[in-house]
């Protein structure tokens, strides 16, 4: 057991890892257990659809938005729009209200609700999964980097918000108000500011939802659609990653907005440089192609969600393309 010191990874942890553990990557992808544990979130009681006329979703989605900003905006920018940007985001400096520094670097035990033999497990026991809290080592914790949200698995509560949102210092290409948990803002300052760097120009187009606004999006996509295909690409309320306060939508500002939201996003070079460098950031491409067995979703190269950069790395290294996989959890196809 590691003395107490402060968490300062090194940047071969992951490879060095990746020598160490065994390769074997966690194999059945669609195992039939959907979990009894899972089962609770059939019995949520998903409110009834609202007959919105809507026409499309984005013609909708500011006014949406704009109407359930019943967020508190934040009352500080993140530490200044320079973003100092700490060598390593793990340690989370930036971080108000939660876990001390101090014991980021010292819990090593499992992540509770992953795979016993899951690829995070090996991060857990080397205390570098970035979560220094004992309590967030839980992916079933909806305040927690970790959270798995997918159609089996609901935030809890289901009307869950983060406490420590805060408005990014980034360039944005929506007229939503724009906020993200504290550390995943503070990365994505420095990813943004980074690409830019190498001409890259990065937009943010949508951030934390809220239920309520969730709950409006989704149903705006049932009245048009039907729930099958709403149910494809928008998330049930409660269900959504964007109201963990830790998912982003972007989209390249040099490349117009023809792309944003569609499929041609891959294309792009912002679509391109994140794919290889978000998860320096914390960041991994969500719902990748051919995963839709196990996020649920199809491609969508400009959805990112933050998992810090230790994680994010090592799903990098290793090669996963679903977080379900890195976690060893059954996919979730479908409510
Ligand atoms: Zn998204």
């Amino acid at each position: 057991m590691p003395a107490p010191r402060r968490h300062r990874p090194r940047p071969s942890t992951a490879s060095g890892l990746f020598q160490v553990l065994s390769w074997p990557r966690p194999g059945g992808v669609i195992v039939s257990l959907a979990g009894a544990a899972l089962v609770f979130s059939a019995a949520l009681n998903f409110a009834p659809v609202k007959a919105d006329p809507w026409t499309t979703f984005f013609e909708e989605w500011t006014t949406t938005n704009a109407a359930s900003a019943s967020v508190q905006p934040p009352a500080t920018p993140t530490a200044g729009s320079g973003a100092p940007a700490p060598a390593t985001a793990s340690a989370s400096p930036a971080q108000p209200d939660a876990t001390p520094t101090a014991a980021a670097a010292t819990s090593a035990q499992p992540v509770a609700g992953a795979g016993a033999d899951s690829a995070i497990q090996g991060l857990a026991a080397a205390g570098t999964t970035g979560v220094g809290d004992p309590a967030l080592l839980d992916i079933g914790n909806a305040a927690s980097p970790l959270v798995l949200v997918n159609k089996q698995r609901p935030l809890v509560p289901a009307d869950f918000a983060p406490s420590d949102l805060v408005t990014p210092a980034v360039q944005s290409g929506s007229a939503e108000p724009m906020l993200l948990r504290a550390e995943a803002a503070a990365e994505l300052e420095r990813m943004f500011t980074d690409a830019a760097a190498e001409g890259v120009s990065i937009s943010l187009k949508s951030s934390y939802r809220s239920y309520d606004t969730q709950f409006s999006v989704y149903n705006g996509y049932v009245a048009t659609k039907g729930v099958a295909a709403a149910d494809t690409t928008s998330a049930r309320p409660g269900y959504s990653e964007h109201q963990s306060g830790l998912a982003v939508d972007i989209g390249d500002a040099n490349a117009g907005t023809a792309c944003d939201f569609n499929s041609c996003f891959a294309d792009t070079a912002a679509a391109q440089w994140v794919a290889e460098h978000g998860a320096d950031y914390g960041y991994i491409v969500r719902y990748q192609p051919g995963q839709e067995p196990m996020t649920g979703y199809l491609p969508e190269p400009w959805h990112l969600r933050f998992v810090g950069p230790a994680v994010a790395k090592e799903m990098a290294v290793r090669g996963y393309h679903s977080y379900e996989e890195f976690l060893d959890i059954s996919g979730a196809p479908d409510y």
